[in-house]
């Protein structure tokens, strides 16, 4: 369940003095030039999660152009900018990638400083690497800013590390679909499930029963911990605990929609100490030490 009190005040006091504080601190700040394309990641949802460089680019656009997963909230903070909508919405067709490119090509050749928005980290399942080749074939000159990708800033907001010292030492972020709309066939799923203990998905609610039979059939357990976590970070953040026998029930029951990261492994038992935003709103931890491993968890 969201948690108001996080976002409200209660808890995660507002510092009235913020907003002042927000001119970038003394730094060889980068200059947006014209006709320059920075791509940039917006983090997964939460405004407060966008980088300094990223503060910076939205101040200095003339264009944005930013997707579906961005929060409008972050566009206030280019008031000065045109804002163009390069994703899918209330059922509209989503502009083709291809398209975007261009659009981007032709905005920076008309010598207009443009920002390309994109969810999370632009180079993490979003395509940039894509977008970036295209305008560098085209003679356009880019910037890379990273973001928080949802898959580690998400799991995160959910009390859910992507690693942990006790669970894992290596971690899988795989999409749950591919170019066609179908579980990717090139994924060898029983070498990811036999070698990562913590896989995160990204995309997969759709083919979510697919994806749990593979691991499955694999030989991960049936009682596995997982976790679905939807709108990451933001005030509809939702969070499900279930195990891999049980997801694809609960997640019907539950009526969670996308976007979501799922999270695989033990690390998600790690919520039930750490769920830092069921602390704010006043929830005890459910369990101390949810790994057995004695306390305090820093001993050894
Ligand atoms: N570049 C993005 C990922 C783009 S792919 C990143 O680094 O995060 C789009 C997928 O990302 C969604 O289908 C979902 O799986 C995940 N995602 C992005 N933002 C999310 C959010 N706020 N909450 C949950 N999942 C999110």
């Amino acid at each position: 369940m969201p948690h108001p009190a996080l976002f409200n005040g209660a808890g995660s006091r507002h510092n009235p003095g913020m907003t002042d504080m927000l001119s970038l601190p003394d730094h060889d700040w980068p200059v947006l030039q014209p006709g320059w394309v920075w791509l940039c990641g917006a983090g997964p949802g939460d405004p407060g999660l966008l980088t300094l460089h990223a503060v910076n680019a939205l101040r200095q656009a003339d264009v944005v152009i930013y997707d579906a997963l961005v929060q409008e909230a972050i566009l206030a903070w280019a008031p000065q900018a045109e804002h163009i909508y390069a994703g899918k919405r209330g059922g509209k067709p989503s502009a083709k990638q291809r398209d975007i490119s261009l659009r981007l090509v032709d905005l920076a050749r008309a010598g207009k400083r443009v920002l390309r928005l994109k969810g999370g980290d632009p180079f993490v399942f979003g395509r940039g690497g894509e977008e970036a080749q295209t305008l560098v074939q085209h003679g356009i000159r880019v910037r890379i800013i990273p973001g928080i990708s949802a898959g580690i800033g998400g799991l995160a907001y959910a009390g859910i590390p992507v690693t942990h010292r006790d669970v894992n030492q290596s971690v899988t972020f795989v999409t749950g679909h591919d170019q066609s709309g179908n579980t990717p066939g090139s994924l060898d799923w029983a070498s990811i499930s036999k070698g990562s203990q913590v896989i995160v998905i990204y995309m997969g609610m759709k083919h979510i029963a697919q994806i749990a039979g593979h691991l499955i059939a694999a030989g991960r357990s049936l009682s596995e911990p997982c976790a679905v976590v939807t709108t990451a970070t933001t005030p509809d953040q939702r969070v499900l605990e279930t195990t891999l026998g049980t997801i694809v029930d609960d997640i019907a029951a539950s009526g969670m929609e996308p976007p979501a990261i799922i999270c695989v492994g033990a690390s998600v038992l790690m919520r039930q100490v750490l769920d830092w935003q069921g602390m704010m709103a006043g929830e005890a931890p459910r369990n101390l030490d949810p790994l057995g491993r004695g306390l305090p968890a820093e001993s050894a």
